[in-house]
């Protein structure tokens, strides 16, 4: 299960308040993109979902438990960021297997779920490598394999491909969608990129200074941009 509640959740930098109080549902299962301009509040809307940073007010509940104060270990999902955050040290094989041996999962269960990931995602081959005998599409790869194999009951993006060129983006992106199709898991993707988010999402949620401006499908915002802004960033003719 994935279903994600924000209600009245704001946050507040010193003085500024970078989240007004916002509503928000995310249902189980849904892709749904966070797209806006640069410092509009994408990255620090799903921190405050990860448990990365303290609600300065509001409740966040994870299916219908309330996850408000819960520390970001327990909450069941998975958080995959641009700069990949793997060990260089490590195997990809044992980079994956981290956060499955912090959490106690015995070694046999470890080895199928490796083998499972790296088959989804095309790294069987790549097990024994380093991080920096691969590419930037193979790190990705890595990063969200070991996003999978904490079976997350949400997987959290935070512009993953906003570090690779544009040819490889396009692939990847069709593997995010085609990893969100077999697993039907709850997958919430951030980034400022328009065409990411029409072409990705089941759910858009338009951001512009820490404010929902719009919520819908690609297709509800394209033809029926609320107002101006939604208009011009989704690429409306309205
Ligand atoms: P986005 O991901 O949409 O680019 P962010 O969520 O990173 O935007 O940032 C939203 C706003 O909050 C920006 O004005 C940013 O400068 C500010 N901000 C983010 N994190 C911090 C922080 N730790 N301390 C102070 N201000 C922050
Ligand atoms: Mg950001």
């Amino acid at each position: 299960m994935g279903r994600i509640t924000l209600d009245k959740v704001s946050k507040r930098f010193g003085d500024v308040e970078v989240i007004p109080p916002l509503d928000l549902t995310i249902e189980d299962g849904e892709f749904t993109v966070f797209v806006g301009p640069s410092g509009c509040g994408k990255s620090t809307l799903l921190r405050l979902i990860a448990g990365l940073e303290d609600t300065t007010s509001g409740q966040i509940r994870i299916d219908s438990q309330d996850a408000t104060h819960v520390p970001p270990a327990k909450r069941g999902l998975a958080m995959v960021f641009q700069s990949y955050a793997l060990y260089p040290h490590m195997s990809v094989r044992k980079n994956i297997a981290f956060p499955m041996k912090m959490a106690g999962v015995p070694e046999d269960e470890q080895k199928r779920r490796i083998e499972a990931a790296a088959n989804a995602l095309n790294l069987t081959d790549y097990l024994d490598r380093r991080p920096g005998q691969l590419s930037g599409g193979q790190r990705q790869r890595v990063a969200i394999g070991r996003a999978i194999v904490r079976e997350p009951s949400a997987f959290l993006f935070d512009e993953p491909l906003s570090n690779l060129d544009a040819a490889l983006r396009v692939g990847m992106r069709l593997e995010i969608s085609e990893l969100h199709e077999r697993l039907k898991t709850t997958m919430i993707y951030v980034t400022h990129d328009q065409v990411e988010a029409m072409t990705m999402a089941d759910k858009i949620v338009v951001l512009q200074a820490g404010v929902i401006e719009q919520v819908g499908s690609p297709l509800e915002l394209y033809h029926e941009p609320r107002n101006k802004f939604v208009a011009g960033f989704i690429g409306s003719p309205k």
